[in-house]
């Protein structure tokens, strides 16, 4: 009987720390730097009860991790995830302090997570379980130290009880506490495009330098989220046809292109994009394959890796998603001729926004919608210029290049500050 090859799973901090490496040993970075700058400041585990609509408790596991605070306080998305454990989180808060460092904003890497499939929970045990994890982590957050936002599985709704339950734990209301709220409550206009806008933004600035018209472009999309669905919408307003997109339980093909407000109202109706009548249903591996002009992935990690970055099509792959290439997959997307906009810079509009929300909540002082996206584009074009230079100079990847903008200023910041004591 013939033996099933199972390929091992691929850890995200393993990738993390590799992607790391790759651009300290470029950067000839101390070997006492690197050594500091490869590991999390700070690791923290909760186990929390949470009581359930038919009167049961379930002890839920979360995290939350700070990797580096060299240039401020830790900032990162919180994810609600069945798959998630503390080295994807390592990964993630990681990724987040070069996300911060490559668009240049004041700000150190943080992430967490929560082990649960949210969907299989009701609004009020989602409350008590935002509000008790809330309650947990409460001894790392505040607005000076570590400020969540959404991320996976979580959104306006989430935040607001987050600032809701730390409000009332210190006795007075803290919008900037976290970001992404709702409006009303201090949120910023833009924040829930922000991810995709500057995805877009990144898409507008590479289209120019490969010499691609957007309006001929074909686009799939691999995840049909708050990054996925809205860059779909914004890469249609760009003139681009969205010929494939996908969710967790499946993906649609149209070869003519796919209304994306009729994929919205259908996944509103159905919880699926799968069924959209016109559309042809395909598997998540033949829309990452499919003959395209640009793969924007933004589901989750590892998504494209060696044994199928031969195999993509697409001219332009924009990593709306964190994590979503593997270190052998990007040196073959690189020999491909492939143009990959790394994550840590194409996803960066969230963080970007979020880090205008909390000078706004500060300030108590707000931006119209046309501000914040002025400064959203001069950021990403500011990042995009860079990181392309330092691409072309050093004759790396868009990837390398980011990273090696990004680890020299925080190994710069890191090491100007000294060690303490
Ligand atoms: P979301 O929960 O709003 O959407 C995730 C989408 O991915 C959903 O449509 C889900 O069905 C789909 N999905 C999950 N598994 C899939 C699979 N195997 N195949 C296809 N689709 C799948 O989350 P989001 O906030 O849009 O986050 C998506 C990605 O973008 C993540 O990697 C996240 O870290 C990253 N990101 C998000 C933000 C933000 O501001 N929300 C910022 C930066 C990066």
């Amino acid at each position: 009987m013939a033996t099933e090859q199972i390929a091992p799973a691929i850890n995200a901090w393993d990738v993390a720390q590799r992607q790391f490496d790759l651009a300290a040993e470029r950067l000839n970075l101390s070997p006492g730097l690197r050594r500091v700058l490869r590991e999390p400041k700070r690791e923290l585990t909760v186990h929390f009860p949470v009581k359930m609509d038919d009167g049961s408790v379930q002890v839920f596991t979360g995290y939350r991790v700070q990797h580096n605070l060299g240039r401020g306080p830790a900032k990162g998305g919180i994810r609600y995830h069945q798959d998630v454990t503390l080295d994807e989180v390592k990964a993630l808060a990681m990724w987040m302090t070069w996300k911060c460092a490559v668009v240049g904003i004041p700000f150190g890497g943080g992430k967490g997570g929560v082990i649960v499939n949210p969907k299989k929970l009701s609004q009020r045990e989602i409350e008590g379980l935002t509000r008790r994890f809330t309650t947990e982590i409460s001894i790392l957050i505040g607005p000076e130290r570590d400020i969540p936002a959404p991320d996976v599985n979580t959104n306006a709704q989430t935040m607001a009880w987050m600032m809701d339950t730390y409000s009332m734990h210190v006795g007075y209301t803290v919008p900037a506490v976290v970001t992404g709220k709702p409006i009303p409550l201090g949120g910023s206009e833009g924040r829930n495009e922000a991810t995709a806008q500057g995805a877009v933004y990144t898409i507008v600035d590479a289209a120019q330098h490969l010499g691609m018209d957007l309006r001929k472009c074909r686009v799939a999309v691999q995840g049909f989220g708050n990054a996925g669905a809205i860059a779909a919408q914004l890469m249609a307003a760009e003139g681009s046809t969205v010929i494939a997109v996908s969710d967790s339980t499946g993906a649609i093909y149209r070869r003519q292109g796919l209304a994306v407000n009729s994929v919205l109202a259908w996944k509103q109706e159905h919880h699926s994009v799968v069924g959209l009548p016109g559309s042809k249903e395909i598997s998540n591996e033949e829309l990452l394959e499919l003959d395209c002009d640009i793969l924007i992935p933004a589901a989750l990690e590892n998504q494209i890796t060696a044994a199928n970055a031969g195999k993509i099509q697409a001219r332009l792959i924009a990593e709306a998603a964190n994590g979503p290439t593997t270190p052998e997959a990007d040196e073959i997307l690189y020999k491909n001729a492939r143009f990959v906009i790394p994550d840590i810079l194409c996803n960066a509009g969230g963080v970007t926004v979020s880090y205008f929300e909390w000078v706004q909540d500060l300030e108590r002082d707000f931006w119209t919608v046309a501000q914040v996206n002025e400064k959203l584009r001069a950021v990403m074009t500011k990042a995009f210029a860079s990181t392309l230079d330092m691409s072309l100079s050093e004759q790396v990847n868009m990837r390398t290049a980011a990273y090696l903008l990004a680890v020299q200023r925080v190994a710069d910041a890191t090491s100007v500050r000294g060690l303490y004591p």
